[in-house]
């Protein structure tokens, strides 16, 4: 069939984007795969354009942790005229048996669920009732330990996808980890790097070139270079610690440099105020932390600086990969000090705390919960004996907590949170957080080995560090350009 033709005429877009159709192509001749594109380049449209090719009883399953964005992903599927539906734990009773009931008749075409579906022996005897045209996990990071992500639910999705009778799988992330493109495919039975599909991760405009410096003083000096150089255009400078970046601000303002300021520390509507005088080009510096750019799309960013070194490659690629999007020739400056690996060294330390510290904090919310509950992370840090501020331990082990489903989200208390269950060594196994430390120990490695690589086009080596095949130098980083 002419898919161009069907895509014009079905969903009214002129053309696939890369690797639309190479996608749709292997997934409809039943080919299982794992394809990564980038935040909003369209990976919707790759189950839906076979969802509009599914005939008779067939349907196509998408599984999704996004239960939040479900109304609307069926919604956006009903305007090409697909027969979509979801079920959630949003919905009533009675509304989820009838859209099963339905299911079951052969009603609609594309079904959003989250994988606790699948605990429901309902929702199976209506599957059953079904061919599975294509078993779709979407945000499949979630199902490795090394993302950014971790969904425990996401493990058992292999099984349900046998028990189904192995239906062709298409698992799509936009976060491309080796690590984690390597725990997808082990899951799913999955090779590498035949069955995988990369796209949009090569970006030519962008001109990477790193510098060696010691001290504050000397990133100071070399930013104000860069910032008269780059007058006017908009850019981003990336710091790990709202400490420096205060620090900075304050040295650009004795310097009367105009800028603006995104970080966790600021009032959520400041946050937001500034984020959209950046975005609307009434200021055209913006000094952040990571947590900016998630989701913006700014397509005339110009430059983007890290002023302490980023958590590993995958990090930083992300980051300065949100220049540069209009395809202009776009600048990344990298101001590395070999004193800020410490840094993100101890960061490494908080964020996976040891077994004893979690089951510690556990114990305390348990047990002290009529304090706890009021007096939320002060009271619990002040148990945990700190005396450094930004020791944040207690807050990745209620995050972890929370993620085994030991404690939940509960808006009630000033605290938070509430406990459901107690640990059991089974989630200690399951999440080792001495392993994980470790793992990112060695991204950490990585990111410094890049750094110091000077003989290689840098392009080439974040490439090769996402296990993308490219030959071409890119010609405009600091290697190939020889400064
Ligand atoms: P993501 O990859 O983040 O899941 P989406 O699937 O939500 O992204 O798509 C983002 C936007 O791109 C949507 O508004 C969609 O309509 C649009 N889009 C998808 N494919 C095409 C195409 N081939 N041409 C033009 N726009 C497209
Ligand atoms: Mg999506």
């Amino acid at each position: 069939m002419d898919f161009n033709k069907w895509l014009q005429d079905k969903f009214k877009f002129d053309s696939f984007r890369f690797p639309q159709k190479e996608i749709i192509e292997k997934s409809l001749s039943g080919l299982p795969l794992l394809a990564l594109m980038p935040t909003g380049a369209g990976k919707s449209l790759t189950y839906q354009f076979a969802a509009s090719l599914a005939g008779g009883n067939e349907l196509v399953l998408v599984i999704s942790p996004l239960i939040a964005l479900m109304q609307d992903q069926t919604n956006r599927a009903r305007e090409y005229g697909i027969e979509a539906t979801f079920i959630n734990s949003s919905l009533s009773g009675e509304q989820k048996q009838q859209r099963m009931q339905q299911i079951a008749e052969g009603q609609y075409k594309l079904i959003f669920v989250a994988p606790e579906r699948f605990q429901k022996p309902e929702f199976w005897s209506c599957l059953e009732k079904r061919k599975i045209k294509l078993f779709v996990v979407d945000e499949a990071h979630c199902i490795s330990l090394w993302g950014h992500d971790f969904r425990p639910d996401y493990f058992k999705l292999q099984n349900y996808r046998e028990r189904l009778g192995n239906p062709t799988l298409l698992a799509l992330t936009a976060t491309a980890t080796p690590d984690v493109q390597n725990d997808i495919a082990k899951q799913f039975g999955l090779k590498l790097p035949d069955d995988l599909i990369l796209g949009g991760l090569e970006r030519p405009n962008l001109s990477l070139n790193f510098f060696d410096i010691y001290g504050e003083e000397d990133k100071n000096e070399k930013l104000l270079e860069v910032l008269a150089e780059k007058k006017g255009q908009s850019g981003i400078i990336y710091f790990s610690l709202i400490q420096t970046l205060e620090n900075f601000s304050r040295f650009l303002q004795s310097k009367k440099i105009d800028h603006v300021k995104y970080h966790g520390d600021l009032k959520p509507d400041q946050r937001k105020r500034n984020q959209n005088d950046f975005l609307k080009g009434k200021s055209s510096l913006i000094l952040a932390t990571p947590a900016f750019g998630l989701g913006i799309d700014k397509p005339d960013i110009r430059f983007v600086s890290h002023y302490e070194i980023p958590s590993s490659i995958e990090a930083y690629f992300q980051e300065v990969g949100r220049a540069g999007r209009d395809g202009q020739t776009s600048w990344g400056y990298f101001l590395y000090d070999q004193d800020d690996l410490s840094i993100q060294m101890q960061f490494l330390t908080w964020a996976y705390p040891e077994a004893a510290f979690i089951e510690k904090v556990f114990d305390l919310i348990k047990t002290r919960y009529d304090i706890v509950s009021v007096q939320g992370f002060d009271y619990l840090r002040e148990q945990m004996v700190f005396k450094n501020r930004k020791d944040f331990r207690v807050n990745a082990a209620v995050s972890i907590l929370t993620r085994w489903g030991c404690l939940e989200e509960n808006d009630e208390t000033p605290f938070g949170y509430k406990v459901l269950r107690d640990p059991t060594p089974e989630d200690f196994k399951l999440e080792d957080q001495n392993v994980l430390k470790k793992e990112h120990q060695k991204k950490l490695l990585s990111l410094m080995q890049f750094v110091k690589n000077d003989q290689e086009c840098r392009l080439l080596q974040v490439y090769k560090y996402f296990n993308h095949h490219v030959d071409k130098v890119c010609g405009i980083c600091d290697v190939c350009a020889g400064s």
